[in-house]
């Protein structure tokens, strides 16, 4: 991509660092300069439109252009566009949506405290899960677990639950309290002859060493997503959470789902909790919450969790915490109107019938000799590409199918050389056939290239 002076790209590289990019490499490229979208599409700003197959960052549910978000949001700007929930002060949108959540919440769940990002929503719930420790006597028991390849956020405490060397290398991360145990990803993860059902209960054994080598006193929590995302879509194997959640209770440890890509919908139940049959203390969401037309994301605490934070904040006088955007009016408008969307629209069954479809062309692209594994379930999935066989770098498979697909008119997503798809939720049965069309002949050009 040539820069002209004082176009819209240059001025990008001249004035922003970007995350997830290699600034140098983005001095000599620049960025794609999207300019507008409207359902599944968007179009940069030489009018070429793209299937958005990555529904933004997993996040955009009920697709682009939905004018009943914008004047949800514009109605609450009118009225009252900015309130707080310090100091005893609340508004309508953070109390509707807040007792929207606890209705939803797939397990009995408490409380909402609000953020802004599913960072700050994972960040929040160490906080309180410390400040939980300390409120039971139990200073030692500070100790956090998460999984090699999860992806919680990228705030000091969040990205240090992230298992991605990415999020740790230069940063001085993870935090010393933060552990990771093993990926429940059987082809990479597997020993000589394992089984898969080995292999998910040799997950849980893994687990139950960590917290036994550690001290199972000084384990406070345990953070997974249900499936894991921008690790590169890990599925994990059938058996793993039935394995893995006995030991946690086992020991006494808190677990909190990381439904920020899950939730709502994605996987073909209202969250992921469902569709594994997860039953977390906690839980975060954001994304589609309001399927990013507004940043906000919310903690969900259970009884039991809050009863012991209520009692700490009454000894210590207040609950020191809290985000000048917390439960934002127009956020939270926004996120209402999302959710009302969805359920209107049962965006969840509709994922549960076009999610067949979805998981057959996935399947189907492992017929290109590139593709070693395809995975998924509802309507997110990944096919990863074989950079061994072909004696490439890693990573340089994943950018070049990129491009391909890129230029074809398709906006995936490279973890390395697993290219995701994880498109708005209300992507028709002809739209998918369209996105793995592309995501196909794509796949075709980079094997053709390397013949
Ligand atoms: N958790 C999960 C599962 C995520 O996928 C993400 C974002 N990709 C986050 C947390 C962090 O969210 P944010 O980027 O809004 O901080």
């Amino acid at each position: 991509m040539a820069q002209l002076p004082n176009s819209l790209e240059a001025r990008d590289t001249a004035f922003q660092l970007h995350s997830y990019a290699n600034a140098r490499r983005q001095e000599e490229t620049g960025a794609m300069v999207i300019e507008k979208g409207e359902g599944i599409y968007v179009e940069d700003i030489s009018g070429k439109r793209y299937i958005e197959g990555m529904a933004g960052l997993w996040s955009v549910a009920v697709g682009f252009g939905e004018k009943r978000l914008v004047d949800a949001a514009t109605r609450q700007m009118e009225k009252l566009p900015y309130y707080h929930t310090f100091t005893y002060k609340t508004h309508g949108p953070s109390i509707e949506l807040a007792e929207k959540l606890i209705e939803m919440a797939p397990v009995p769940m408490s409380k909402v405290y609000f953020t802004n990002s599913g960072s700050e929503a994972n960040d929040t719930a160490i906080k309180l899960i410390w400040y939980r420790s300390n409120a039971l006597g139990q200073p030692d028991r500070k100790k956090i677990i998460s999984r090699v390849r999860g992806y919680h956020g990228v705030t000091i405490a969040s990205a240090s639950l992230t298992g991605l060397p990415n999020n740790h290398k230069s940063f001085d991360l993870p935090l010393p309290q933060v552990l990771h145990t093993t990926c429940p990803h059987y082809r990479t993860m597997k020993r000589d002859g394992e089984s898969e059902a080995d292999f998910a209960r040799r997950c849980a054994v893994d687990l139950e060493d960590l917290i036994l080598s550690e001290g199972p006193e000084t384990i406070a929590a345990f953070f997974a997503e249900p499936v894991m995302g921008a690790g590169g879509v890990v599925v994990p194997p059938d058996g793993y959470w039935q394995a893995v959640q006995p030991v946690l209770k086992k020991y006494g440890i808190l677990f909190v789902a990381d439904e920020v890509i899950c939730g709502f919908g994605r996987t073909g139940n209202m969250f992921g909790t469902q569709t594994y049959g997860l039953e977390p203390d906690m839980m975060t969401l954001s994304k589609a919450l309001s399927s990013s037309y507004q940043p906000i994301s919310a903690l969900l605490i259970n009884d039991a969790v809050y009863q012991t934070i209520a009692d700490e904040s009454d000894r210590i006088g207040v609950l020191g915490h809290g985000y000048t955007g917390s439960g934002h009016p127009v956020a939270a408008a926004v996120a209402l109107e999302n959710l009302k969307i969805i359920e209107e629209r049962d965006l969840v069954g509709h994922v549960r019938n076009v999610a067949p479809v979805f998981q057959k062309r996935l399947a189907e692209l492992g017929e290109n000799p590139l593709v070693i594994e395809t995975r998924g379930v509802g309507l997110i999935g990944a096919a990863e590409l074989s950079h061994d066989a072909l004696a490439q770098t890693p990573g340089a498979l994943g950018a070049r199918a990129n491009a391909a697909f890129q230029e074809k008119g398709l906006i995936s997503r490279a973890m390395l050389d697993a290219m995701a798809f994880c498109p708005p939720l209300i992507i028709t049965e002809n739209q998918i056939n369209e996105l793995f069309d592309i995501a196909e002949a794509g796949l075709k050009t980079v094997s053709d290239s390397l013949k």
